[in-house]
């Protein structure tokens, strides 16, 4: 991976679309400056290489003959060590793949032998499947420290078989003391859980050093975009819980009456698994393990100050922020700004300028409730971000609170869309080239 790191802060690895030019609704094209890594990432480089060169050798696992078979059970066996470098697990700890942090997150829920304590900021797939599973929550205070002292006294009040909490927050992406958190939780009784979707794309996790249990992240959040996840975490739950599906390959042994399940990881694989979704997600990992980290954190930061830099000039944003007093947060910036609808300000930036951002409520209702707000935008930042992109972004913002947009929106179905829309769709089963579909 090339880290080039100047005063302009070029874009720190290639990734997919980088040059992708996407149509004007006034007319032309333009490239695409994607702000919504957080969404979705696009792939690395290193990550597409990686499967163009393991496509042809795609076959089934773990039951094949065949050479191919045996170069994709490798590839899917193998990936697992990939996984537990990239976060150094511990050794009773295990690496089940799964389609994304969702899935994770309801596999482990599954297993909990008591109640999970959560905080109210959550994105909801840390929130709604310990639900079912003896669910307390805890609202976060004014600052963190407050807040550490009530996940300390729910803690104590009552024992809890888990803490489960966001490693960086997906709406504002301020991070979480996880070091101090886990030390709670286990001098408490409990063990911590650390979604990691949104803090594994920007910061080296070490699970020993910071004493986590168990881990859950998505692929397509960490330029792996090909439907795997991961969940990772000590094995005696897992072993111990029903599986989560049932089915081939998570067996030992079948009778017409008995079944013996396999141990984690398998127990919790059943059925054929995405092998070319965990071979990227792999590449993903050895990619970012290899990268600076250093440098990668000092590329996210000045992008980040910069647009909020940007954005702090221009009348009526007002950023959203759950603490005054946290310590560290990824490059996430969500916003609002006065006068506006979060959904029209992104479609004109689309429409108008060709700049991807995401709006709403980003799955976490009860955080937006307690931020006073029904919907913002969020500017998300990744390594294929460039300060030109962030120049870009503030500019059109800049331009329409000066002009207002130069164009129609209209709202059908919840969703704000130019009207008319003249930008060409590509029919869903075209391929590169193929004619744009007319409205
Ligand atoms: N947790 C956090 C913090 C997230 O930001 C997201 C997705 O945005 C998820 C969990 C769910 O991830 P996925 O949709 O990949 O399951």
């Amino acid at each position: 991976m090339t880290a080039i790191l100047d005063q302009t802060c070029a874009p720190l690895a290639r990734v997919s679309g980088c040059d992708l030019r996407v149509p004007l609704v006034q007319g032309g094209t333009r490239v695409y400056a994607n702000f919504d890594y957080a969404a979705s990432a696009p792939a690395l480089a290193q990550v597409t290489d990686r499967l163009t060169e393991l496509l042809p050798f795609y076959a089934s696992v773990h039951r094949g003959a065949g050479y191919a078979s045996r170069i994709s059970t490798d590839c899917y066996e193998s990936s697992r060590d990939s996984v537990a470098r990239f976060l150094n697990c511990a050794d009773d700890q295990v690496v089940v793949f799964t389609r994304n942090t969702t899935d994770s997150l309801n596999l482990l829920a599954s297993c909990v032998p008591g109640d999970t304590v959560v905080l109210d900021i959550e994105h909801h797939a840390n929130f709604l499947p310990w639900t079912r599973h003896g669910r307390r929550v805890v609202p976060a205070a004014d600052t963190v420290e407050e807040t550490v002292r009530r996940v300390v006294a729910e803690l104590c009040a009552k024992p809890a078989a888990l803490l489960a909490i966001t490693g960086a927050s997906n709406v504002t992406g301020e991070v979480l003391p996880l070091e101090r958190l886990a030390t709670i939780a286990h001098q408490c009784g409990a063990r911590i859980l650390v979604d990691a979707a949104q803090l594994a794309p920007h910061r080296r996790i070490d699970l020993q050093a910071l004493d986590i249990d168990y881990l859950a992240f998505s692929g397509h959040k960490l330029y792996a975009p090909f439907g795997a996840g991961v969940l990772v975490g000590r094995r005696d739950w897992l072993d111990a819980a029903q599986p989560y599906l049932a089915g081939g390959g998570a067996v030992k042994e079948v009778g017409t009456t008995e079944t013996e399940w396999a141990c984690a990881p398998q127990r919790h694989e059943a059925g054929s698994p995405n092998v070319l979704g965990v071979a990227a997600l792999a590449a993903a990992c050895d990619a970012l393990g290899a990268l600076d980290e250093r440098t990668a954190i000092e590329h996210e930061r000045r992008l980040a100050d910069r647009l909020r830099a940007g954005l702090e000039a221009i009348a009526g944003v007002r950023f959203l922020r759950i603490w005054p007093d946290s310590a560290d947060s990824v490059g996430i910036v969500a916003f609002t700004l006065n006068g506006f609808e979060p959904g029209r300000v992104a479609a004109y930036l689309s429409a108008e300028h060709a700049i991807g951002v995401r709006d709403g409520r980003f799955c976490a209702h009860p955080l937006l409730a307690r931020l006073g707000v029904d919907g913002a935008l969020r500017a998300s930042i990744g390594l294929g971000s460039s300060a030109a992109d962030v120049d870009r972004l503030i500019e059109a913002i800049a331009t329409l609170v000066e002009r207002g947009p130069q164009w129609n929106y209209t709202r059908t179905d919840g969703q704000w869309n130019p009207a008319p829309e003249t930008r060409p769709r590509l029919a869903p089963e075209s391929g590169a080239g193929a004619a744009p579909c007319s409205f």
